[in-house]
This record gives C-alpha cells, structure tokens and sequence, in this order.
C-alpha cells in the first residue's frame, strides 16, 4: 500500500511512496517548505513558515 502526503497549502501531492520519513520537504508547487512527520502510521504535513 503507497501513501501520499498532500501539501497542506496547495494540495500537490508531495510524496507517493512504500515508506515516507520524517522530515522537511520543498513543495514543487508553492516551494514553501514542509514538515512531514509520521506517528504510528498517522502522517501529518504542517507548514514550515507560517505566513501571516
Ligand atoms: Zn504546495
């Protein structure tokens, strides 16, 4: 089973892979900078800079 990080600004899809690891990641889309974590299966992606 593939699991899929979408970019919680624009919702491009980030990573579609086997296995995804913690870290931060360049949205090609919006190039703002993203942090994936993973917890026991559950992945969240949260903005690095929040922009005001
Ligand atoms: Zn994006």
């Amino acid at each position: 089973m593939k699991m899929y990080v979408c970019c919680p600004i624009c919702s491009k899809t980030l990573i579609q892979a086997e296995t995804i690891k913690n870290g931060i990641i360049k949205c090609e889309s919006c190039h703002k900078r993203i942090i994936v974590e993973i917890d026991k299966g559950k992945i969240t992606a949260v903005p690095l800079e929040l922009e005001n």
